[in-house]
């Protein structure tokens, strides 16, 4: 029997008791049968919208996905979606069906699901409902479409990039014609929206499997990633590497959109913003990744290091390093081992740096603030954010010690440079 939280079996016993039929499905299902415990819990029923609205009276409920059935149930203060069991009608255009049909029998509702790993359903009372042998494939560990691969995708092509998801985050194989048909009807996904394929992309690219995907499939992403020839280059050499990265969405996209120039990674800037904002990333998503790719030619080193840090933040600063050990495989082999040094000398400093309690690289950690200059004479304005900038200079060039005396001295000698 599978392990349900008591809150989730109020919820199914509640329908049951009003005469429905209910299951968990879907995700929670796959998850709690790998040993997982899944972050939410969908339930499906055999009552309509309204009925299951008329059930969950005593509750809080949300009803913005009630047009495609769905009830969402407020309980101990997390959200359960409740779903009438559907059958998807013709799908005219690639991606949604035309029109979606209310039913009562469980075992429709699980063929029109995606793979069948995710086509599971369970209740205490009934156990497993398993009409596509999806546990036998999660034991296989392997991805399969429920029903013909090529159908399914030219229903909803977004089937086909699910299905690299799933093999990317479980690390999953592909079943053979599953994985024929996904190469076989690529084309289909440039019918999908930049937001479902970014939805998708996200978890793909952090997945334990990403590297084996990235490479296999390299000619699905070019269908929907706009990618200059460097950056195709690229994406053919830096895949294999991924494993070297974090599991940090903003470093694998830098590292798999990157162009490649001399062995090293150098992206093409203009390349990466035009894909980026394409596929609908998030302003600051766009503007870390931009920010890291502009400094991906400097090197790094002793004297430049805390001036870089300074100007973009320690969490972007570490993602910059591990980028560029990563970039080592790309070098000839006997220009890595130096290199390599070079960069892990260069970690320890940064890390013993970060953690001197006196570390001194943001205007906030400065000994003075822009009141002390403000009394110092400094008129309010934007000189005093200049002023306070120059300090910070001064002090990560080791010129001044961060200390109240010693930059106010050095404002004093700013001031009279000035005159
Ligand atoms: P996750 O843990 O990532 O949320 P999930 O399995 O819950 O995984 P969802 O995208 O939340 O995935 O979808 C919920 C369920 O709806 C899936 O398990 C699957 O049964 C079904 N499903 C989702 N998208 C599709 C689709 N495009 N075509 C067919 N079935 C789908
Ligand atoms: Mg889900």
């Amino acid at each position: 029997p599978l392990k349900i939280p008591a809150s989730v079996r109020e919820l199914l016993s509640l329908l049951t008791k009003n005469g429905f039929q209910a299951f968990v499905v879907g995700g929670c299902v796959r998850d709690s049968l790998l040993g997982g415990s899944p972050n939410d819990w969908d339930i499906c029923t055999s009552a309509l919208p309204s009925e299951t609205l008329q059930v969950f009276t005593g509750y809080k409920t949300l009803t913005h996905g009630l047009k495609h059935g769905t009830v969402t149930v407020v309980s101990a203060g997390r959200l359960y979606e409740i779903t009438t069991f559907r059958r998807e009608t013709t799908y005219s255009d690639f991606r949604r069906p035309d029109e979606v049909q209310f039913i009562t029998d469980i075992h429709q509702d699980l063929s029109r699901r995606d793979i069948t790993i995710n086509a599971m359903a369970y209740n205490p009372m009934e156990g497993l409902i398993d009409d596509h042998h999806g546990l036998q494939d999660l034991r296989a560990r392997r991805i399969c479409c429920v029903g013909n691969p090529q159908t399914r995708f030219q229903e909803d092509a977004l089937r086909i990039l699910r299905v690299l998801r799933f093999a990317s985050t479980l690390n999953f194989g592909i079943e053979q014609q599953t994985g024929s048909a996904v190469l076989a009807c690529r084309r289909l996904l440039s019918h999908i929206s930049a937001e479902r394929l970014n939805n998708e992309l996200q978890k793909l690219l952090t997945g334990d499997g990403a590297v084996k995907i990235c490479t296999e499939f390299s000619a699905v992403f070019s269908v929907f990633i706009p990618m200059t020839d460097a950056m195709k280059r690229g994406w053919a050499l830096c895949a294999p590497l991924l494993s070297h990265l974090p599991k940090d969405l903003t470093s694998r996209l830098l590292f798999m959109l990157g162009g490649i120039h001399d062995s090293t990674l150098i992206p093409d800037s203009i390349g990466l913003e035009k894909a980026l904002n394409e596929l609908r990333f998030e302003k600051r998503q766009v503007r870390e990744l931009l920010q890291l790719a502009a400094l991906m030619p400097t090197d790094l080193t002793a004297s430049n290091f805390k001036t870089i840090l300074a100007q973009i933040g320690a969490p972007q600063f570490y993602r910059l390093l591990t980028v560029k050990e990563s970039c080592l495989h790309l070098m000839p082999l006997e220009r890595q081992a130096t290199e390599r040094q070079a960069l892990l000398i260069l970690r320890g400093e940064a890390a013993a740096f970060l953690h001197n309690p006196n570390a001194c690289y943001q205007l906030r950690q400065l000994a003075v603030s822009g009141r002390d200059l403000l009394s110092a004479g400094v008129p309010a304005g934007p000189e005093i954010g200049w002023t306070l900038r120059q300090l910070l200079a001064l002090v990560i060039a080791g010129k001044r010690s961060n200390t109240r005396e010693d930059l106010l001295e050095a404002l004093h000698e700013l001031k009279q440079a000035r005159r």
